[in-house]
């Protein structure tokens, strides 16, 4: 609890190190994120469960309305005696947060404020496999110039972006270490989008787009609350984010649960990322399409920009004519699918697989199958139960994953929002 505050032991007395804004925001953060989780209150209510006394609690509540994170919602009973108190609740309609994600064949966009209310979801059809690096970055750039011109419309202040790309990332500069399916070696993502043209003065961070859905699974998504899950993107590549024990593991560099890179096969196809053998070779879209459809295979040029969406449409509309290739394509991906579970279960334990994107849209036909060799493969038996889920983020995921890290920022400092 940090009941400690400047108002209680003023100039630092005590001896108390003095440190008074770092303390201040503790407790900015404390009350906001005390009515994000438990709703409208009271002051008095606030100062009770807190564990703050009343004089910080009017301070800090004035200072959240003044930064437009809080407002007075109208009387409310504490008890059955006394006079009433003006409840406080979250505002935040002022305040927005901006989640983009690139991938390989769309740009998305997704724009919550601090309530929750969504105010923009995009999802832009783009060949970025195709594309040189700078022409996707230029793209990603027009769309995120594009939504903060939007939000700027609606009277929000963009509290922050961030951007979800499926690679690895070096957090500290935004900077895309790799992509191998968009082809990006060393892209500078977050000083483009720092720039006058696009975003000026907003903070810009960069994160695997697994690892950022994986969060939004956590807590918004099919497995919320569960605390040991993995999520997987069932995009062309093959992400994973694995939360542990309730943390999102990231490893030493960050760089942690690139399990579509681990090789299951070393007689299989050539993966992006220039290995051979892949997980992805076997599950991602490009997979199932490369059996399905293989003159719209990914990677060939020139060929017409589809969205997973519309590709998924169409290899349901082969199958619909009796196109046997599509079932046994299918199954052949779920029996993957389970094998490489497998190891997951091995490795993390999880309760819960979670699988997004494109397995998402065929969870119907891919879970039977992967969980019946998956529990075939699984060393533990019952004990180590678990099972698969289909996430009803589908493509949006990432971009939600991606706004979140914003709003949690935002809840943690609340001086991000000037006054
Ligand atoms: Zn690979």
């Amino acid at each position: 609890m940090l009941a400690q505050d400047d108002d209680r032991y003023p100039g630092g007395a005590r001896g108390v190190p003095a440190d008074q804004a770092l303390v201040r925001r503790a407790n900015l953060s404390l009350v906001l994120r005390h009515l994000d989780e438990h709703g409208p209150r009271s002051r008095t209510a606030l100062a009770a469960e807190t564990g703050l006394n009343k004089t910080t609690v009017t301070s800090l509540v004035n200072e959240l309305q003044a930064r437009g994170l809080v407002k007075e919602i109208g009387p409310q009973h504490a008890g059955s005696v006394g006079r009433p108190g003006l409840a406080l609740a979250l505002d935040g309609a002022r305040v927005a947060a901006l989640g983009l994600e690139v991938n390989v064949d769309y740009i998305a966009a997704f724009a919550v404020d601090l309530a929750s209310r969504v105010l923009l979801d995009w999802r832009v059809s783009f060949d970025a496999m195709c594309a040189a690096p700078a022409r996707s970055l230029d793209e990603l750039a027009t769309i995120a110039t594009k939504a903060m011109g939007e939000l700027a419309a609606l009277g929000v202040k963009v509290a922050g972006i961030t951007v979800a790309v499926p690679g690895l990332i070096d957090t500290p500069t935004g900077t895309v270490v790799v992509a191998p399916n968009l082809r990006w070696y060393g892209v500078k993502v977050a000083e483009r989008l720092a720039a006058p043209d696009v975003a000026p003065g907003v903070p810009v961070s960069v994160a695997n787009d697994a690892n950022l859905a994986a969060l939004a699974e956590y807590t918004i998504g099919v497995a919320a609350g569960t605390r040991d899950l993995v999520y997987l993107t069932g995009e062309v590549g093959v992400g994973g984010g694995v939360i542990t024990g309730g943390r999102l593991l990231s490893g030493a560099d960050g760089f942690a649960g690139e399990v579509g890179h681990v090789m299951v096969d070393p007689a299989g196809e050539r993966c992006g990322c220039g290995r051979t053998g892949c997980w992805e070779t076997k599950v991602g879209l490009a997979a199932l399409v490369r059996m399905v459809i293989p003159d719209r295979a990914y990677g060939l040029p020139g060929g017409v920009v589809r969205d997973p969406e519309e590709r998924l449409a169409e290899i349901e509309m082969r199958r619909a004519a009796g196109d046997p290739r599509v079932d046994e394509a299918v199954a052949e991906v779920g029996r993957w699918l389970g094998r490489g579970a497998a190891t997951l279960v091995h490795l993390f334990n999880p309760r819960v697989i979670v699988l997004g994107g494109y397995f998402a849209r065929l969870a119907g036909r891919l879970i039977p199958m992967a969980q019946a060799e998956l529990d075939h493969l699984g060393m533990a038996g019952p004990t180590g139960r678990c099972s698969f889920a289909a996430s009803g983020l589908g493509f949006g995921a990432a971009s939600r994953g991606a706004a979140g890290v914003v709003l949690t920022r935002v809840l943690s400092d609340p001086t991000m929002i000037s006054l």
